[in-house]
């Protein structure tokens, strides 16, 4: 239920355009909203979209996935098992300001007179740019402009191409390229706890400081998690104008300040190159030495063919990624078109920037645009993220379950320590150990183990890449099942079914409950896919089966003993209502009071006590609602359309994970207004700031879940039973055409659903199988394309 307006007037309204954020205009209000929604990433390295001037910052950020500070949690009350060890995402140097003086006169954006202003995030190229005309206080024009990029293709690289122009004058003018070490950070927790939690200090220890000509070098070391950092910096100025340089370096600081006497009409064209190695067991001068050859290469090859490369990755990115939308009607969604295209692919490219290089680490649930959350992975990785790069990036999909599998001893050592068997995956983690601080809404989510075999089935059906099943996979199934087989047991008051206590669902605002439905569903899919594979591997791959069992020391017992409990895993039911209870007592409790709750007190979290929330039937986020759409084969039409109409009132949409999942749902169901309202709330969730804090980060689980409405969702899509379909209904006054590419068992398929027709068409590949419905459909090369009508809702 829509109780407050979630979707409020964008705070900064972007003009229309199908592939830039465009900023018109310099805004001092909105920094820090800037600063997130045109931050650049890879995956690897993020960088806040701050001004190259070195501020004005509202939350300066440069981040390194998996670059992390420990601390110890400290609690009011100790108890055992909880998680002593917090992580946090460090903001490390920031290599990229460049400073213009001209007339000794500081260009500093607040009090700059701009004949014009123009700052984009260029969704096509994969940049950062930016053209200014500034009026000297003296009336000197100076044209600057500059392109960023934190490169796809070099991981470890940025750079940007600086370009300073005097037109009606000549000038001294001095750019000071700068980098900064532990330089004071605006981010505090307030009272948010969503926030991250500051260190007091340097975070950053010196261990070598160097500059060579008119490369910086500056190596830092953290004092507990033992990570190591290099960043260097370089340079190459070129231009007609007479000109020198010098560099100068602290521990902390590094400068080289070009001088140089501009002509009119004479360009100056400085370009960066910004450089990040890390690693947790090289020596700190290897590090540098390893920043050293990248930069050797960077400075060889120049800035073009990095921006080339940069170009060509995008293009292969839309190609397999882009999802296209045409003839919207304005006045049922209240965007046009155009502003709707730009939203879909804003939110593909965030995904793109939080995931592509993000090798040997997970994705933050703010990717590397922002701090909060700590810089966590969190179960966002696989059930709201993975569906997108499964069926567009496979192998990104593959390196995020691979990381997954590295933690695996992590997580069999922490179900050890909670008295369990098997394994069980951190809530929140970084390096992959347990920390979160809170474990009622943390450690007590059991279901991200059955999200993560969830999302394996969904990688290993796309794909069919069998080897990773076999070689990781079958592995985390076992002790995934396993931890199940503990936790739950056979309860002769629920009739001897298998029973799951003391857990907490994806809805927050209830904890440690007695079967939450949404667990036990999954868990009975974890469940049956372990026994399956591993039924499977006995018999087809028996050598493999054979390791397996010695590196498990499973047990053939085992396996009948997960079928068993699957078979009779415990769902609770109220026939009265004909609903899933989210959980055993979750019908007993006493109604929120919606009425008299101020629209300005959500989130409810930041206004009233958890036992006040968690006394009273009221819903963080869709926790049966989201079953319904993960598991859709499970539940009957009228079943989810029960469900949604009991569910949704209660439902606050506190979290953005929510407002996807209730707007396909909701279109599933048939109502198609609530659908409209979350589909908008979801897919506008940052570039509107629906949530309000997107200072903070942008909300990457929310962009997956946007891709999930538009192919699953308005598309129809099915493949919970491991087979491509497509169900897209179209209500009588649905107007708009969707298409979107998908890349499935290595074949590339596009699904056009136009106003009477749907088209598949084979663009890639040999030969492929789909279902449009109930019937079979195969498409070859010889016969690339098949049109059927759409059925209408
Ligand atoms: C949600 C969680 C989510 C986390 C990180 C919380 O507010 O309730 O489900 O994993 O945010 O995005």
């Amino acid at each position: 239920m829509i109780h407050h307006e979630r979707l409020r007037p964008p705070p900064y309204d972007y003009p229309a355009d199908e592939w830039n954020v465009i900023e018109k205009a310099f805004h001092p209000d909105f920094l820090a909203q800037l600063e997130t929604v045109l931050a650049l990433g890879n995956g690897y390295l993020g960088m806040r979209g701050c001004p190259e001037e070195g501020g004005p910052n509202a939350e300066n950020g440069t981040f390194i996935n998996g670059f992390y500070e420990t601390r110890p949690i400290v609690y009011g009350e100790e108890a055992y098992g909880f998680a002593k060890t917090g992580q946090t995402i460090v903001n490390v140097t920031d290599s990229k300001i460049i400073k213009l003086f001209v007339d000794d006169e500081p260009f500093w954006l607040p009090n700059a007179r701009f004949l014009n202003y123009d700052r984009r995030l260029n969704m096509q190229s994969g940049t950062l740019d930016r053209e200014i005309l500034w009026e000297t206080p003296a009336g000197k024009q100076v044209l600057i402009r500059s392109r960023r990029l934190v490169s796809f293709v070099h991981r470890h690289v940025a750079a940007i191409s600086y370009q300073v122009t005097l037109l009606n004058a000549e000038a001294p003018v001095v750019i000071s390229s700068e980098m900064v070490a532990n330089a004071p950070s605006a981010h505090t927790n307030g009272d948010d706890p969503r926030r991250a939690s500051v260190f007091a200090g340097r975070v950053l220890q010196p261990r070598a400081s160097y500059a060579k000509e008119r490369r910086l070098v500056l190596c830092h070391t953290t004092a507990k998690s033992q990570m190591i950092l290099a960043c260097a910096t370089d340079h190459a100025l070129e231009t007609a104008c007479p000109h020198t340089s010098k560099a100068v370096h602290t521990e902390e600081f590094g400068q080289v300040a070009f001088t140089i006497e501009a002509q009119p009409g004479c360009p100056i064209h400085l370009t960066k190159y910004m450089v990040y190695h890390t690693s947790q067991t090289a020596s700190p001068e290897e590090v540098c030495g390893r920043a050293e050859w990248t930069m050797d290469r960077m400075m060889q090859q120049g800035f073009q063919k990095l921006l080339v490369a940069q170009e060509q990755y995008m293009k292969d990115f839309w190609h397999r990624s882009d999802v296209r939308i045409s003839d919207i009607s304005e006045d049922r969604f209240k965007r046009t078109t155009v502003e709707i295209q730009q939203a879909i692919r804003f939110n593909l490219f965030h995904i793109l920037q939080a995931s592509a290089r993000a090798e040997n680490a997970g994705v933050p649930a703010k990717g590397l645009t922002g701090q909060a959350y700590e810089g966590h992975s969190f179960w966002d990785t696989e059930i709201y993220l993975l569906p997108f790069l499964v069926y567009t990036s496979p192998r990104t999909a593959r390196n995020l379950l691979t990381f997954r599998y590295k933690m695996l001893e992590q997580a069999r050592v922490h179900a050890r320590h909670l008295g369990h068997q098997g394994a069980m995956f951190p809530w929140r983690t970084i390096n992959g150990d347990e920390a979160s601080a809170y474990y009622a809404a943390g450690t007590a989510a059991y279901h991200i183990n059955a999200d993560i075999m969830y999302a394996l089935r969904k990688y290993v059906h796309a794909t069919g890449d069998e080897q990773f099943l076999q070689d990781c996979g079958a592995e985390m199934l076992v002790e995934t099942a396993r931890l199940w087989l503990d936790l739950g047991f056979y309860s002769d008051r629920k009739g001897g079914k298998f029973c799951i206590n003391g857990v907490t669902g994806p809805d927050e605002y209830k904890t440690v409950v007695n079967n939450n439905a949404y667990t036990n569903v999954m868990a009975r899919e974890n469940l049956r896919y372990a026994a399956e594979t591993v039924a499977s591997l006995r018999t087809t791959h028996p050598e493999v089966y054979k390791a397996l069992a010695y590196r498990t020391a499973l047990a053939p017992s085992e396996v009948e003993a997960w079928t068993r409990a699957a078979e009779r895993m415990y769902v609770p039911y109220d026939e009265q209502r004909g609903i899933y209870p989210q959980d055993d007592s979750f019908l007993d409790r006493e109604p929120w009071d919606f009425r008299s709750t101020p629209p300005d007190h959500y989130p409810l979290l930041l206004f009233y006590h958890p036992l006040n929330i968690y006394r009273k039937q009221v819903i963080k986020q869709a926790d049966v609602v989201l079953a319904m759409f993960l598991l859709g084969n499970a539940f009957s039409p009228e079943a989810k359309k029960r469900n949604f109409e009991f569910y949704d009132p209660l439902t606050t949409g506190d979290s953005s994970l929510s407002s996807c999942v209730e707007a396909i749902i909701a279109a599933q169901v048939g109502d198609t207004e609530k659908a409209i309202r979350y589909g908008m709330a979801a897919l506008l969730m940052d570039l509107a700031d629906v949530g309000g804090n997107v200072k903070d980060g942008c909300h990457i689980a929310s962009m997956g879940g946007t891709w999930m409405m538009l192919t699953y969702g308005l598309g129809g899509m099915r493949d919970d039973d491991g087979i491509l379909s497509f169900w897209p209904r179209r209500a009588p006054e649905d107007d708009a055409i969707l298409r979107f590419p998908l890349t499935y068992r290595g074949h590339m398929l596009e699904v056009e659903i136009g106003l009477e027709k749907v088209e598949y068409t084979l663009r890639e590949g040999d030969s492929l199988v789909i279902r449009h419905e109930t019937e079979e459909i195969r498409l070859t090369r010889k016969n690339p394309m098949a049109v059927r009508p759409v059925s209408r809702s």
